[in-house]
């Protein structure tokens, strides 16, 4: 028997289950289909936190950061749950550190978004845990803070569900096949059919693309969250110590008390080793701890209590780093997101213009710079600009 659907939603990660709760919303009824189980810890969007940000490195960036915004408030308002907690945002490091700062302030004064330049006098009178040397400084942006990752990942799979969208886990896409407007899915031994499907597969992207004759060069790499108990936790209070990013190379990024009690979190960005997301391993890489622990000695010596807990999450990368939003030029009614490991801010409002790439053909959100076929795509073995 097959089954019908306006649309199937391939992958119920972070973005996914935003493009079933957008879909299902105005009233496309909508599949979801999750290889594993909902909420499960072996892709790209588990745990408690991920940073929200409206500093970023040019303006349609800028942009569709103010998009995620309210995106996420229609989640909060639909599903009762808060998920968004500002707590400021620090954008730190030296002022000849590998990612400028400068023109973080330029995209965010061009969108008319408010911040400060700080000194590192500056950085330590405000927030004594960090040690920084005078050739510091830093952008602070006081919208920056936490999306709570996976609360906002079953608000919108359960507000997906309340709008009328069936969601099935553990079951597998292993097959897909188009013909004409029509794709048939099959997965965990039930065929669908729709005229629309749309591909949120994070580390499994090009497994899906397979199918429509695409590949792209994504590397998957394995990344580590990991929390550490301060020694005086005091000074890394949820609002009143920011989000960070210390912009050089190696970048790390941390977070105040959040999601496990008297911890903090910290990670290295991109710091992580390719893997193959169903050989990977969930072992804690020692490269990378080492590398924290040193940063954190260093610049946040308070934060650098015991070790409290390790988890790892792959990132799924294109090789600058930008996301793909895109539908496929042979396929038009198949779209497909990828979100270059710094995505979660942006779930919802990727899953929305997902849903319109998918239904109306086209968005109005600033998604010009994300094509699947921009040359960098293109290229077999392209050069890769991570630290963006
Ligand atoms: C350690 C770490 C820290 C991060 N920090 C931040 C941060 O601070 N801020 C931020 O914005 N972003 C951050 N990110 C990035 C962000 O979390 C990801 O970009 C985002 O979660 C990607 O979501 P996704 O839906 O594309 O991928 P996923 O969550 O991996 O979802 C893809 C889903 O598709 C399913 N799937 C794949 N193939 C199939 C198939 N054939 N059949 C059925 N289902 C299938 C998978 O099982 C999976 O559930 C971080 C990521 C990591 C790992």
């Amino acid at each position: 028997m097959t089954r019908d659907y306006d649309a199937i939603v391939l992958g119920l990660g972070g973005i996914g289950s935003g493009a079933a709760y957008w879909l299902a919303k105005r009233g496309v009824r909508t599949l979801g289909i999750e290889q594993f189980a909902l909420g499960h810890a072996r892709g790209e969007s588990h745990d408690h936190s991920r940073i929200i940000r409206l500093s970023y490195v040019t303006a349609p960036y800028v942009r569709l950061a103010k998009e995620a915004y309210a995106a996420w408030q229609s989640v909060e308002r639909d599903s009762g749950e808060r998920v968004v907690f500002k707590t400021g945002g620090l954008d730190v490091g030296p002022r000849d550190g590998a990612i400028p700062l400068e023109g973080y302030a330029d995209a965010m004064r061009s969108e008319s978004v408010p911040f400060e330049w700080l000194d590192a006098g500056e950085i330590r009178r405000r927030w004594p845990a960090f040690a920084v040397g005078d050739d510091v400084r830093g952008l602070f942006q006081p919208d920056g803070g936490i999306v709570a990752a996976e609360r906002a990942t079953a608000a919108h799979q359960r507000s997906a569900r309340a709008h009328g969208a069936t969601l099935v886990e553990n079951s597998p896409v292993t097959a897909i096949e188009a013909s004409g407007g029509e794709i048939d899915v099959v997965a965990g031994g039930e065929r669908y059919r729709t005229r629309h499907l749309l591909i949120a597969a994070g580390p499994w992207s090009n497994r899906a693309l397979q199918h429509f004759g695409v590949k792209l060069p994504l590397e998957v790499t394995k990344e580590q969250a990991m929390y550490f108990r301060p020694r005086d936790v005091s000074k890394f209070a949820f609002g009143s110590f920011p989000v960070w990013i210390w912009m050089d190379d190696p970048s790390f990024y941390g977070f105040p008390v959040f999601g496990e009690e008297g911890a903090v979190k910290v990670t290295q960005d991109a710091g992580g080793k390719p893997v193959d997301p169903d050989t990977r391993s969930f072992e804690e890489d020692p490269d990378i701890t080492a590398r924290v622990s040193s940063f954190l000695s260093r610049v946040l010596p308070d934060a650098a209590g015991p070790q409290q807990l390790v988890k790892t999450c792959l990132y799924t990368l294109t090789p600058d780093r930008d996301f793909v939003i895109d539908r496929l030029a042979d396929h038009p009614n198949v779209s497909v997101a990828i979100g270059a490991g710094h995505a979660f801010k942006f779930a919802s409002v990727i899953g929305r213009v997902l849903g319109e790439l998918a239904v109306d053909g086209a968005t109005r959100s600033p998604i010009a710079d994300f094509t699947i076929d921009r040359p960098i795509l293109e290229m077999e073995a392209p050069p890769k600009t991570y630290m963006v």
